[in-house]
């Protein structure tokens, strides 16, 4: 099977993602990622963007595509004629919020202009939901699953992508799934370094399989490792013991590659 990562950080010579990629195991470096790609089989990953907006700082490997990422360092100082200029490029394949950090609701007016632009090209809004982030600290009512619903019905042109799968609020955003066709989730997040399923008590996992199941199909949601943050190993084992087999292939390539429009990769 051939898989792809539908949510990941790549941001080379960093202190903290260098630090990160050893804790799981890991190298935060091109040429490991391309060695363990081959290895796994995985085919394509989509880079969630950090750090900047400059165009010459989101030039990826052939293997990976972006989301440009609006986070706290660009935030301030949004440059919608330079998103455009992102989202113009074959390799950005969407915009990647944070609210849970930089406290705002994704349903507000004043990011109208913004989501014109995400559905002029087609491209969808991922947005980073739950808790799950390393140390950082998330104002949860920014980040949970509902909020994703109600931008997902005042802007129904656009399509959300529900990142972690609002982790650990499993059952509310399955209901959100379920409510709105134009959200999707990746399941990337849930374990940190070399962790697996074992990790977790039981009744963690019982949740997540049947909010999974509860949604009625297997049509958009993701697989995503959140690297540098997992083991890319162990969050394919682990997401192949929360998913049924014969969803696999959806989960694990189809879906991204249509919701992400990675034509070239399926
Ligand atoms: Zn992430």
């Amino acid at each position: 099977m051939k898989i792809i990562d539908a949510h990941l950080h790549f941001v080379e010579h960093e202190m903290y993602f260098d630090r990160i990629a050893i804790a799981a195991g890991h190298e935060n470096s091109e040429k490991h990622l391309r060695k363990m790609y081959r290895e796994l089989g995985m085919i394509h990953g989509i880079v969630m963007g950090n750090r900047t907006l400059a165009l010459e700082d989101h030039i990826y490997p052939e293997f990976l595509s972006y989301c440009i990422g609006l986070d706290n360092s660009v935030w301030n100082s949004i440059d919608l004629n330079l998103i455009e200029k992102h989202l113009q490029r074959r390799s950005c394949v969407g915009i990647k919020l944070y609210p849970g950090y930089l406290h705002f609701y994704i349903y507000d007016n004043s990011l109208a202009p913004l989501y014109r632009i995400a559905e002029n090209f087609n491209k969808p809004i991922a947005v980073h939901t739950g808790l799950t982030a390393g140390n950082s600290y998330t104002v949860p009512k920014y980040c949970e699953p509902q909020v994703i619903g109600i931008a997902a019905e005042k802007f129904p042109k656009n399509r959300f992508v529900m990142c972690h799968f609002g982790e650990p609020m499993f059952k509310e955003a399955s209901q959100v799934l379920k409510n709105f066709k134009n959200v999707s989730a990746d399941l990337s997040g849930m374990l940190e370094g070399r962790m697996s399923k074992s990790s977790f008590p039981d009744s963690y996992i019982r949740t997540l399989k049947d909010s999974l199941r509860s949604i009625g199909d297997w049509d958009r949601l993701m697989f995503g490792t959140d690297f540098p943050l997992a083991n890319l190993k162990n969050y394919i084992e682990f997401t192949k013991s929360i998913i049924p087999s014969t969803e696999w292939e959806k989960i694990f390539n189809l879906n991204a590659a249509r919701i992400y429009r990675l034509e070239n990769f399926s």
